[in-house]
């Protein structure tokens, strides 16, 4: 009889996605079956509120003692150098998203853990990929490292389950926009940016061109989608590691138009750099039938609602002194 998911030890916990993940975790199973770990210290909020232990991915024997001593059963594994960072040191993305990952499946195997999940990215698409409502099962032929490290880790994945029975599970994130921890280093961070800019100063030079448009989806949503894959039945799935998950599309000038409806002043120039070439290789638009067909994901939020939200909390924060200048 399967264990019951209750022990979960999270990597990458400090990030844009872990801090809020593990927040939800805690208020789900309670503060002290979830252990939080990342290389660098979380916000006080998640550090404070529950076990917290520093560890680098790369370094199976700690990361192994983390997991034997708190006793988890479930892995979450957030860790990760994400598209942009990782075209500056290649190297390092490889060691890391691989290392790391090997590292979590090995652990898991030997271990015999009753779960884990491992996100993967829009980034596994490149520019051979068909572009409008891109498939769930499709050419993945990137051409950013990042996109080679989550096609690899998929597939990783996917020999983990179909080789060992190992329960792992992952979707494809799109571009996905908060406000509560700041994005580490992808390319669709503009998305999030342009909302502080707008409550900040009101102007916002953005980094990609304004008709780029990509897939996207509010933090909400992405909580939503993964514990949501995390409880699917298992007998279901017919896909484990790569499903494809969406909300909305949208290019910069028609986010930069929704902010306007609410902050009519704004305005925004257009400077792409880099992080162009790696915008033009990724899908518009995305097919997550698979994900509907096989554990009922169903988004909550379109691009007015989360500009409203957006909105609405930065504003709070400003008023409350906490955005910095
Ligand atoms: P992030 O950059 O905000 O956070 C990643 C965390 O990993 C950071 O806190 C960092 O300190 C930690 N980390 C880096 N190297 C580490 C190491 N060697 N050992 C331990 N921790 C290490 O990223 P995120 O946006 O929260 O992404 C989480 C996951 O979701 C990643 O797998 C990412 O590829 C995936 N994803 C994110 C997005 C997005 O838009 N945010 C989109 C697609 C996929």
């Amino acid at each position: 009889m399967a264990r019951e998911m209750k022990r979960i030890l999270m990597t990458g916990a400090a990030g844009q996605i872990g801090s809020e993940l593990a927040q939800a975790l805690r208020r789900k199973h309670g503060s002290d079956n979830v252990l939080v770990t990342d290389v660098v210290r979380p916000p006080a909020a998640l550090a404070e509120a529950g076990p917290f232990e520093t560890v680098d991915v790369t370094d199976r024997a700690a990361l192994d003692a983390l997991v034997g001593r708190f006793e988890a059963d479930t892995v979450y594994h957030l860790a990760a150098l994400l598209s942009a960072t990782g075209e500056k040191d290649p190297q390092r993305a490889w060691r890391v998203n691989m290392g790391g990952l090997h590292n979590v499946l090995e652990i898991a195997r030997a271990r015999g853990l009753v779960r884990v999940f491992s996100p993967s990215s829009i980034a596994v698409f490149g520019p051979t990929t068909p572009r409008e409502m891109t498939p769930q099962d499709t050419v993945l032929a990137p051409t950013t490292i990042y996109g080679v490290t989550k096609v690899a880790g998929e597939l990783l994945c996917d020999y983990y389950v179909l080789k060992y029975g190992l329960d792992v599970r992952g979707c494809r994130y799109p571009g996905i926009i908060s406000h509560l921890t700041p994005p580490g280093g992808g390319t669709t961070d503009y998305a999030v940016a342009i909302f502080y800019e707008a409550v900040r100063r009101g102007r916002y030079a953005c980094f990609l061109r304004e008709d780029t448009r990509l897939p996207m989806m509010y933090m909400p949503d992405c909580l939503k989608c993964t514990l949501d894959l995390m409880e699917a039945d298992v007998s279901r799935l017919r896909h484990h590691a790569g499903f494809n998950v969406t909300a909305m599309s949208f290019s910069a000038g028609e986010l930069a138009a929704e902010i306007r409806k609410h902050v009519p002043a704004f305005e925004v120039r257009y400077e792409p750099d880099f992080r162009q070439a790696i915008a033009d290789s990724w899908p518009a638009s995305i097919d997550d039938s698979a994900a509907r067909a096989e554990w009922d994901w169903r988004p909550d939020y379109d691009l007015a609602a989360m500009t409203v939200d957006m909105l609405d909390a930065l504003r709070a924060r400003r008023a409350a002194g906490a955005l910095d200048a």
